[in-house]
């Protein structure tokens, strides 16, 4: 068998690994990406400081260099010229899925061009945490991102969206979400909606609702802090028609904890964008059949 000779041949190119690291939880780091972060020659980093606080907790030593969108240009061309001279270098984000409206795809891109192997080092991205969690359609879902910043591309982008009949996931900040929301209501109708917020941390929130009943809620409180991911589910065939079992079961909940009637119907009115005359109708009902008087009423059973 002939073998190579080693000064004939170039050297092996190395592997380019784009690894997910966590979105809050640091435990949510997989037992590979820790061992590729510790092999690899060098960790392109999106900010050098807030991976090397990542790195040093779980003991790894690391020679990072910086790979931000600032910088993704010039840095490109490097890194792929240190791949191809053999070493493996490790991409990642501060948060989640590199690549992931996060810097990563103009390095994965030219180092596939220049035929060095990209290997994916699967795990947390906030957009696929929440959809999984939300309750909405998981069949058929479309990733979006954060929407444009100028207003003329974004209205566009909504007038597109309002065709749109899977699941929308968006990320946002909390400053703009009240505004968005109303933008989304205005363009969509008042689709299903699901707010994500602080997913796999301390204050992780789900909002579970409508657009009208989210806005509704964002205006309530205010000042909104942390991290969001908002999905947007697909719209209706028919509206829907009086409180289903989900509401009733909510009220009922409500009820039996001894909580006052007109709150318990203000949330789930506001949660589920249904009439709170209705939802009302609804407590009265279930406060006869258990035999209590409702309000200003006598106690009847049906
Ligand atoms: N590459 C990341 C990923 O895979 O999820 C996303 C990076 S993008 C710059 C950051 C946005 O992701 C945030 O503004 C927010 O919309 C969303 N996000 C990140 N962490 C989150 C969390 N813990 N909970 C909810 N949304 C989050």
């Amino acid at each position: 068998m002939p073998s190579s000779c080693a000064s004939d041949s170039p050297p092996p190119a190395g592997v380019l690994y784009v690894v997910a690291t966590p979105i809050g939880h640091r435990e949510d780091i997989t037992l590979r990406a820790l061992a590729v972060l510790k092999s690899a020659s060098l960790v392109a980093a999106e900010d050098t400081r807030k991976s090397g606080e990542l790195l040093r907790h779980f003991g790894i030593r690391a020679r990072l260099v910086s790979y931000h969108e600032h910088n993704e240009r010039e840095r490109t061309p490097q890194l792929v010229s240190r791949l191809l001279a053999g070493e493996t270098i490790a991409l990642v984000s501060n948060a989640g899925t590199p690549g992931i409206s996060d810097p990563g795809f103009r390095l994965v891109a030219a180092a596939a061009a220049a035929g060095v192997r990209v290997v994916p080092v699967p795990g947390p991205s906030a957009a696929i945490a929440a959809l999984c969690a939300s309750g909405l359609p998981t069949d058929a879902f479309v990733f979006e991102g954060f929407l444009p910043k100028k207003p003329g591309r974004r209205r566009r982008r909504l007038a597109a969206l309002a065709a749109e009949t899977r699941t929308v996931i968006l990320y946002e900040s909390p400053q703009r979400l009240a505004a968005r929301a109303a933008e989304l209501l205005e363009a969509l109708g008042d689709r299903p909606a699901v707010l994500a917020r602080e997913l796999t941390k301390v204050h992780e929130e789900f909002f579970r609702g409508r657009l009208s009943g989210l806005l509704a809620e964002l205006e309530r409180r205010g000042e909104i802090k942390g991290e969001c991911t908002l999905l947007i589910g697909p719209p209706e065939e028919e509206p829907p028609a009086g409180p289903g079992p989900a509401v009733r079961e909510e009220i009922r909940r409500g009820l039996e904890a001894g909580r006052d009637p007109r709150e318990v119907v203000r949330e789930a009115a506001l949660r589920h964008g249904l009439p709170r005359r209705e939802l009302y109708r609804e407590a009265v009902k279930l406060k006869h059949n258990r035999g209590e008087p409702a309000q200003g009423g006598s106690s009847e059973n049906p």
